[in-house]
């Protein structure tokens, strides 16, 4: 079988894609209206929020720009704190929609300090919201949320998280740590097929949405409140085979347990860099905030990345990720979030240890 180790899509296991099959029902019928009730209420208990959920049928970015339009006005300032490819993506959307973005932007390979937040939300009076990255893909590098949510919170700003790649294998307790929006997308850490963004939305971000004025109309929150709310619906037909595989993807992963599924996310993460490291390659992202969904790899002197790869998929049927925008050819990125264990590892490093001499690298 292939191992497919991309950070998203990632493989489904084979019960979700039976779901996925399963025949279309009216989504305004009495089927489709319990479907949704268990599927938001179950992601409340791994999103551990009593905030609503929404689903919005679209991938992770809809979800980023669902956040911005529903929460902002063209000329609001906002501070974005980018510590990757998809951070800047954050505040391009932001820009797009006229936001005044004021950017903290991070060394490539780093997380953010909580106190250079401190100081830019202090040194830019006025700013309404900070846009963060919980886990930059692009990197593999995860962002203390906890003690950048102090900071931001102690200063009464909104706080918007994408949380794509982190929710549901990352501990990332929305009410507990005051995140106003978080954003997460079926085909990470859910073990689902692309096709949902699902976002948490709290109550100051209601408030703020009274007040916005960027303009939305399919990514409209409070239309989608409203039906849900009244209806079990969506206001719009949505992805409904994706609702069909979280149905099962959810109860497998409450069954596990929520705190379990964390664990083996921190046992896989530890695994890869112990492995990639006793090769000798080194590790891109810095030691102290290594990412438990995707490790990046910097590609040594001598080693072809790009004949590594391909390698890696045409004979072992590996399939890794390489480097985004700037590090591109620099890095290759492993992805381990939502089904993976222990075995999938050590297969996946077998075969990288295969293939490195066949690509140039000598220890
Ligand atoms: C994958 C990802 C995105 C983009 O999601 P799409 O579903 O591809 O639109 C944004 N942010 C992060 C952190 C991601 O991992």
């Amino acid at each position: 079988m292939t191992q497919l180790r991309v950070p998203g899509p990632t493989p489904c296991p084979p019960e979700v894609l039976k779901a996925m099959a399963w025949q279309m029902v009216n989504h305004r019928g009495p089927e489709f209206h319990e479907m949704l009730t268990e599927v938001t209420e179950n992601l409340k208990k791994v999103f551990q929020t009593r905030n609503d959920v929404l689903l919005l049928t679209g991938s992770g970015t809809g979800g980023l720009e669902a956040a911005v339009v529903n929460t902002l006005s063209p000329g609001d300032k906002i501070l974005s704190v980018s510590i990757g490819v998809f951070g800047d993506r954050f505040a391009n959307i932001a820009k797009t929609f006229g936001a005044d973005v004021v950017s903290l932007k991070v060394e490539w390979g780093k997380a953010a300090d909580p106190d250079d937040i401190k100081k830019a939300i202090k040194d830019n009076p006025g700013v309404k919201a900070v846009l963060v990255t919980h886990n930059e893909t692009s990197t593999g590098v995860t962002n203390d949320v906890r003690a950048i949510s102090k900071v931001v919170k102690d200063a009464d700003k909104l706080l918007i998280v994408d949380a794509i790649s982190s929710l549901g294998s990352i501990n990332l307790p929305v009410d507990e740590l005051n995140i106003d929006i978080a954003i997460t997308a079926s085909q990470k850490g859910w073990m689902v097929p692309p096709g949902l963004a699902m976002v948490s939305v709290s109550p100051a971000a209601w408030k703020a949405r009274e007040s916005a004025k960027m303009p939305n109309f399919y990514w409209d929150f409070a239309r989608a409140k409203k039906i849900y709310d009244e209806k079990k619906e969506n206001p719009w037909t949505p992805a409904v085979s994706v609702v069909y595989a979280f149905t099962v993807a959810l109860k497998m992963m409450l069954k596990e347990g929520i705190n379990n599924v964390f664990a083996r996310h921190e046992r896989i993460g530890k695994m890869t860099r112990e492995g990639i490291k006793n090769m000798g390659l080194p590790l891109f992202a810095e030691s102290s905030h290594a990412s438990n969904t995707v490790t990046a790899v910097s590609i040594p002197e001598g080693l072809d990345g790009k004949k590594f790869r391909q390698v890696l998929r045409e004979q072992y049927k590996v399939v890794l990720a390489g480097g985004q925008q700037t590090l591109d050819g620099k890095i290759f990125r492993i992805g381990h979030l939502g089904m993976v264990d222990e075995k999938d590892i050590k297969e996946i490093l077998a075969a990288i240890q295969k293939v490195l001499p066949l690509a140039g690298f000598k220890k």
